[in-house]
């Protein structure tokens, strides 16, 4: 059994509810796939729990905007003023960290693919968002499973062997002739509708997507101490 997680973006009182919540479901092996920083109020802090919780962590595309090996032009107005404002407050040691991060790993051992994009292309930061997209994906893993972030919306595509997808919201049964491409959702600003932090758990016959409650406002407070855009603020109490 373990658990994918994905997307904090510097939320630290989200991603401790979410650890508490592994932690009282027993799962000690958790993936981390991209996107520690960016948008929320604790780089820092995020950076340094997810290194003491995770065997593995992803580079997204903040933490590579923050550490220069993604260009920010390329990214929106409030996540280039929030990726501005990490650089400012970020320690040395973490922005080297951030540098060090992949943006997909294959796990042969659990016969996983783990990338924060999509496995095609995965320093592009492409969005895997249409169905078309999903039969692309597949052809670019080789693995059973292949998990996935950065849209913030959790799904899970499951792709029979006659082609045929059949996409589920929060769960789905692993079974032996099919393949699967999951969304594990965001940790620290989900876009789904739903504000709560969003992530997924996999035992050998199914996956899971949990949501686990968290003091929103605690984050929304840290946030305009930071000086962080409001639209930032406000959004992750809309879970939009
Ligand atoms: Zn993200």
């Amino acid at each position: 059994m373990y658990a994918v997680l994905s997307d904090v973006h510097s939320n630290l009182e989200a991603l401790k509810s979410v650890l508490q919540d592994l932690k009282n479901r027993h799962i000690c092996d958790i993936y981390f796939i991209g996107d520690a920083v960016g948008y929320g109020p604790e780089p820092d802090e995020c950076i340094k729990l997810l290194q003491t919780e995770c065997n593995i962590i992803l580079a997204g595309n903040h933490d590579w905007g923050v550490c220069g090996l993604t260009d920010i032009g390329y990214f929106n107005e409030y996540a280039r003023a929030a990726i501005e404002w990490t650089k400012g407050v970020i320690s040395i040691e973490n922005l080297d960290a951030l540098r060090s991060f992949p943006a997909l790993v294959e796990n042969k051992a659990e016969n996983i693919t783990l990338a924060h994009s999509t496995p095609f292309e995965p320093e592009k930061w492409h969005y895997l968002l249409k169905s078309a997209d999903a039969v692309l994906n597949f052809q670019c893993f080789d693995t059973k499973l292949c998990f996935i972030g950065h849209t913030h919306r959790p799904v899970i595509i499951e792709r029979h062997p006659s082609g045929e997808l059949i996409t589920n919201k929060d769960n789905a049964g692993i079974r032996g002739d099919s393949r699967y491409i999951i969304n594990a959702g965001s940790i620290g600003q989900p876009r789904d509708g739903d504000p709560r932090a969003s992530y997924a758990v996999i035992d050998d016959e199914k996956v899971e997507i949990i949501r686990v409650p968290y003091n929103i406002e605690a984050t929304q407070k840290k946030m305009a101490l930071a000086g962080l855009p409001l639209f930032l603020i406000e959004r992750i109490a809309q879970g939009m």
